[in-house]
């Protein structure tokens, strides 16, 4: 089928069969990597400097040419479509994010449409649906030119700009790595609004194992030459690390870090009891965040409540202790 990359808009699966990147120089950066991401998923991958997770992203989009194995998009072979056209459909984000500094945010945003020949009216009303959409407010900011702008608002303008031709598959380089801590914490948690809007199949790489836990639906561990470790949903990459390579990865804090995915669930709750004062919790609020409800109130237990404020429950201290 050849329409998965002509058809842009939606998300494909992505699927590396067996790839390897040897450079010119004999270094071997990835060795033989499968992998495979449903299409709409967030899949991080992280591992330590010169593992070769740029090198992997690189190979996605044909800036880098694998010397074994397989990419599929879809289910099309990415080696055998024009690399420029499958650039136009795969967006790419780098941690500097590369605006064009004499071009407005407007034009930036607008940068891949305008190569795809859009209408100037179709590039504008679609480059201010995305500035809204990334919470720049394009009254405010389309005119503007990149150094007028934040770090973090660069970085908005970088994701806006991979977005605009409405990409299958985005690709994210440390997209927040240059920015501080409290500004990234910002816009981690814009991105993951923003997904649940777009619901994008992303390939995110960091080296920042909170991130990869906060931001992904799965998280790939590699270690040097792109071999992978473990390949898990963050709670049970924290819960039950497969070597001892991610063992020491992940770090003796990992049992807080598993706290802060694990929901409230049913199956860790006592009866309810009668009433008193107890801190409440929703169902599905994190085990930290109920922890930490507990520990401030200074009792053993939380009341857990349903969505509708009813209470379905009681919530130990030990109870989340031990899930940790
Ligand atoms: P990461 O992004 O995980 O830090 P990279 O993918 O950038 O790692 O690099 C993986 C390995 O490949 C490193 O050892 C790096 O030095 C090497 N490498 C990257 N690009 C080249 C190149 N063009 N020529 C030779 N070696 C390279
Ligand atoms: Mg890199």
């Amino acid at each position: 089928m050849d329409g998965t990359l002509r058809d842009a808009g939606g998300a494909a699966a992505i699927t590396l069969a067996g790839i390897g990147k040897r450079f010119p120089d004999g270094t071997q950066a990835v060795h033989d990597l499968t992998l495979r991401i449903p299409a709409g998923q967030l899949v991080v991958l992280i591992g330590p400097s010169g593992c070769g997770k740029s090198t992997i992203l690189r190979m996605i989009n044909r800036l880098i040419e694998p010397t074994s194995g397989r990419i599929l998009l879809g289910e099309e072979d990415v080696t055998r479509v024009d690399p420029v056209q499958l650039r136009r459909r795969i967006g790419y984000v780098i941690q500097h994010v590369g605006l064009f500094p004499h071009q407005t945010i407007r034009a930036n945003v607008g940068t891949v449409p305008r190569l795809l020949r859009w209408s100037r009216d179709r590039i504008r009303k679609r480059a201010d649906e995305l500035l809204d959409l990334v919470g720049l407010e394009p009254a405010r900011y389309a005119k503007r030119y990149p150094h007028e702008l934040s770090g973090g608002q660069r970085q908005r303008v970088g994701v806006a700009r991979a977005l605009a031709a409405d990409p299958v598959l985005l690709l994210m380089d440390e997209p927040f790595s240059a920015v501080d801590p409290i500004a990234r914490g910002r816009l981690q948690e814009e991105f993951l609004r923003l997904q649940a809007t777009v619901r994008k199949t992303i390939v995110l790489v960091t080296h920042d194992l909170d991130e990869a836990v906060r931001l992904g639906d799965r998280i790939a561990v590699l270690s040097q030459g792109g071999r992978l470790e473990q390949y898990a949903e963050p709670a049970h990459l924290l819960g039950a690390p497969a070597t001892p390579f991610v063992q020491e990865f992940v770090g003796t804090d990992r049992a807080i870090r598993r706290l802060a995915v694990t929901p409230v669930a049913p199956d860790l709750l006592a009866p309810p009891d009668g009433p008193g004062e107890l801190p409440v919790v929703a169902l599905g609020t994190s085990l930290y965040d109920a922890l930490a409800a507990i520990l401030v109130a200074g009792t053993e237990h939380a009341r857990v409540v349903d969505a509708a404020g009813q209470p379905v429950g009681l919530l130990d201290r030990r109870r989340i202790l031990d899930a940790g």
